[in-house]
């Protein structure tokens, strides 16, 4: 008889690591995914350029519901699961479908932070997460004129730019006194700032909110931020950053940190037949929040659950864009520097170009480009490896060299 594989998430992370299993191991496991989204797994990464109007819903599914008749998968979308049972390895969702499992893998996502401020559950008031929130601000735009994102992260600002190319005002209120402080310098943020405002987007930094108002029917009207001032708001977009989805775990005693404690082969350090991928897990200490790491992870677990030996998650090598049209930048690594770094740094202010890079014993350890990212990959290959760029450093700024 085949082993029962049970999918919790939908997402990203599940999905890709079952199209991992299902390439090397087909037909070893009975799978059944339960999905809270009604919908098929759809890249969630194109949620922005669908806010922005440069996609369709359609264009970011990424398997449709026949792609899981076809493979023999049980697909229960549009169902929570609230319940896991590890003694009689059973899983039970929240409309009492019940699904036994043999190995469990569990890719639950993250869940936006939502500000506990006066007014955060009014009508109105979104994260930029999933395919709901989406639909929520395309419908908002249509039929109202102001908006607020809080958070200038690379979440914010691709919401905020999604609303103004809708035709919304858009103001983002950020606590930093730079935008994206977590991915840029003050260099780089100050040029993205000035880039954004010229596509017409507002900014309030340094601001901190401290409650949204009701119009007497229950939606949000407006902003109030601690200095008194208010902002009009028909929307508020929340984009404070993310917390891995570990509700269901700490409830089924998994070993529980900021995300779901794993080892390197996804495995949950306290149940071997249980796994954990994607921005839920917690491997070495990180909880990742990027599809990159994941695609890694997914393709461990898989080899894991194949059962064709051991390999290992080691960690991944992050970096971030910012996907706005017109707007190049790219940041990894050790940006900022400090004790014991030196940095190489390249301004040209008539084209708004600013490229710098971090070295720490003739190693490249961080880069912050701005306005022109090419040569971004030839940079993460050299932070991935590690290796000397000491006969490289006068040209390095420029990018890859040209070989021949
Ligand atoms: C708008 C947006 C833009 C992004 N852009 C980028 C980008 O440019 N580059 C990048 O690298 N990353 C980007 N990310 C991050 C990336 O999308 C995530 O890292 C990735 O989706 C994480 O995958 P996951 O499977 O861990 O979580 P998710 O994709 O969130 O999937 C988790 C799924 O599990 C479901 N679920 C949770 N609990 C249960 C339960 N109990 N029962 C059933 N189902 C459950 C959730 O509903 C969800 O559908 C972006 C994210 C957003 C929101």
């Amino acid at each position: 008889m085949r082993q029962k594989l049970v999918v919790i998430g939908n997402g990203m992370a599940g999905m890709r690591t079952v199209q991992e299993l299902l390439a090397i191991a087909p037909g070893l496991y009975d799978i059944t995914v339960f999905g809270a989204e009604p919908h098929p797994h759809y890249n969630r990464i194109l949620l922005s350029p669908v806010l922005a109007g440069e996609q369709d819903l359609q264009d970011i599914v990424l398997n449709d519901w026949d792609w899981y008749r076809e493979q023999g998968i049980t697909l229960h979308a549009g169902r929570t699961v609230v319940q896991v049972d590890r003694a009689r390895r059973v899983v039970r969702a929240d409309d009492g479908t019940e699904a036994p499992y043999d190995r469990l893998l569990l890719a639950t996502g993250s869940r936006p932070v939502m500000l506990p401020v006066p007014g955060a559950d009014l009508q109105g008031v979104v994260a930029h997460r999933d395919i709901a929130d989406t639909e929520t601000m395309i419908e908002a735009a249509r039929s109202h004129r102001h908006a607020v994102v809080i958070g200038g992260g690379v979440l914010g600002l691709e919401a905020a730019s999604g609303l103004a190319r809708r035709g919304m005002a858009v103001t983002v209120v950020h606590r930093n006194d730079w935008l994206m402080e977590r991915q840029l310098d003050a260099e780089a943020a100050a040029l993205l700032q000035q880039s954004l405002e010229v596509q017409g987007l507002q900014f309030r930094l340094g601001a901190q909110t401290e409650a949204l108002r009701d119009d007497g029917q229950g939606r949000v009207c407006a902003v109030r931020l601690a200095d008194g001032s208010e902002l009009p708001a028909d929307l508020v977009v929340m984009a404070l950053g993310i917390r891995p989805n570990i509700a269901l775990a700490q409830q089924m005693r998994l070993h529980c940190e900021r995300g779901i404690v794993v080892s390197d082969t996804l495995q949950t350090v306290t149940d071997g037949r249980i796994y954990a991928v994607g921005e839920c897990a917690q491997h070495r200490g990180v909880a990742y929040g990027l599809v990159a790491p994941l695609f890694e992870q997914g393709r461990v677990a898989a080899n894991h659950l194949a059962q064709l030996g051991i390999g290992r998650y080691v960690g991944s090598t992050v970096s971030a864009k910012l996907k706005v049209t017109g707007i190049e930048l790219l940041s990894a690594g050790d940006f900022m520097g400090g004790d014991g770094t030196e940095q190489l740094v390249l301004r040209d202010p008539q084209s708004g170009v600013y490229r710098k890079l971090v070295l720490k014993d003739e190693r490249l350890v961080g880069a912050c480009l701005y306005g022109d990212a090419e040569g971004g990959s030839w940079y993460l290959d050299l932070l991935r490896e590690g290796r000397s760029v000491a006969g490289l450093r006068e040209q390095l700024i420029f990018g890859e060299p040209a070989h021949g």
